[in-house]
């Protein structure tokens, strides 16, 4: 039988962005006490926690001392060292477990994760020498795009190699870190399936999200796609089937390439919240957060059920570059909410908040969403307000 953690017990969290920050909303929502680690202070989930600790994830005396003092932990980032976990289990129950963050924290152990197991991926080669760059851009062809194994997201640590004369270059910008080489995909859309799966096995899912991005970042996500039935079932099968083999505990996502003739290509997992679930936050009965929330205390799954048609618009830090954004002009338009993280600084690509908003069909929903944020963008030429 699962370990049942009650309201009004903590809940330790790892990581101290965004995610944690809507994670702990939802969980005091609950009743239950937040305490996050993160080597920052002053942080989006630190503003919403009981219990703040900013400790380097090496610190292994202070990770001890955190996982003394809360009932269960969690994760809201996935790029925490394995030694950190291993020290708070020593005390706590983890979820989702070491193992998983392990695998997906790497993207070349993820890739072989997927591949051996026989989900589809992209093709892919393991990069260590310069030789096994020519012999994989050979092999794949051009263009075909190089992603360091370790800590990216966000395109971070990624480029495309468009000809082969771009070979040398390229493996000098590794700066001697292990990577992968990938087949480029010429896909249709991108989507994304967030799921739940609870201690005793019960899964949940909020269906297909679509999801577009701008410079590698996500910008725009709405549900449900448009996709055919097909693919519908099998994105969701596939995330299941994932979530499965993982022996999973808690929220999690996994994005996919779908390629003009239907075919779903996992391109990356996510063992926690994802931006493309935003969209969940406020337009469904319960968010991916408080999914994670009952997943990782024993508690049965909230309902995935949406309201009505959702859409998600990031908030970029480049919409302050001209001055404060203009939040009585987006939150004018109806069905549009806003969220924002509590992060002073607003440097471009940084992610500050997102808008939500819901409409009678889908299409409606992102046109809503996109006005809104377009509305408000600072650098955009404004339309003058009556007094
Ligand atoms: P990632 O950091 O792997 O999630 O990649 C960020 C974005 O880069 C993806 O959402 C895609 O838009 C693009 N991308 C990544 N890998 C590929 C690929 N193999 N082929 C085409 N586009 C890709």
């Amino acid at each position: 039988m699962p370990a049942t953690i009650l309201p009004n017990s903590t809940i330790g969290v790892f990581g101290s962005g965004q995610l944690g920050r809507m994670f702990a909303i939802e969980a005091r929502k609950m009743g239950y006490r937040v305490h996050t680690f993160s080597p920052d202070a002053d942080t989006p989930a630190g503003h919403i926690s009981d219990v703040e600790t900013a400790a380097s994830y090496g610190d292994l005396d202070a990770v001890r001392e955190f996982a003394r003092a809360v009932d269960v932990v969690t994760f809201e980032f996935e790029n925490v060292p394995a030694a950190t976990v291993e020290a708070a289990a020593e005390f706590v129950a983890v979820h989702p477990k070491g193992q998983v963050l392990h695998t997906t924290q790497n993207r070349l152990q993820e890739k072989t994760f997927l591949s051996s197991n026989g989900f589809p991926v992209a093709p892919f080669h393991h990069i260590k020498t310069l030789d096994d760059l020519h012999r994989g851009v050979l092999d794949l062809g051009t263009p075909a795009v190089l992603k360091t194994a370790g800590f990216g997201y966000d395109g971070k640590g990624q480029r495309k190699i468009g000809a082969v004369g771009e070979v040398d270059e390229a493996f000098v910008g590794l700066e001697g870190r292990d990577a992968i080489l990938e087949g480029f995909i010429d896909f249709e859309k991108e989507v994304s399936v967030v799921c739940a799966r609870g201690q005793d096995g019960s899964f949940a899912n909020y269906g297909v999200i679509e999801n577009e991005h701008r410079n590698h970042i996500l910008d725009v996500s709405f549900a449900p796609a448009d996709v055919s039935e097909a693919v519908f079932i099998e994105a969701v099968e596939i995330t299941r089937s994932i979530a499965e083999q993982f022996g999973y505990v808690g929220t999690m996502c996994v994005e996919f390439f779908l390629t003009g003739s239907g075919k779903l290509l996992v391109n990356e997992i996510a063992p926690r919240p994802h931006n493309s679930g935003h969209l969940t936050f406020g337009p469904c009965v319960s968010s991916q957060f408080e999914q994670q929330v009952r997943a990782v205390c024993g508690l049965p799954l909230g309902s995935t059920e949406f309201f009505r048609p959702a859409a998600m618009a990031n908030l970029l830090g480049d919409i302050w570059s001209a001055g404060e954004p203009d939040w009585a002009a987006a939150l004018a338009v109806p069905g549009v909410s806003l969220h924002l993280y509590g992060k002073v600084e607003p440097r471009p690509g940084r992610k500050m908040g997102h808008l939500t908003a819901t409409g009678a069909r889908v299409t409606e929903a992102v046109s809503l969403v996109r006005n809104a944020r377009e509305l408000c963008d600072s650098t955009k030429p404004r339309e003058p307000r009556e007094e």
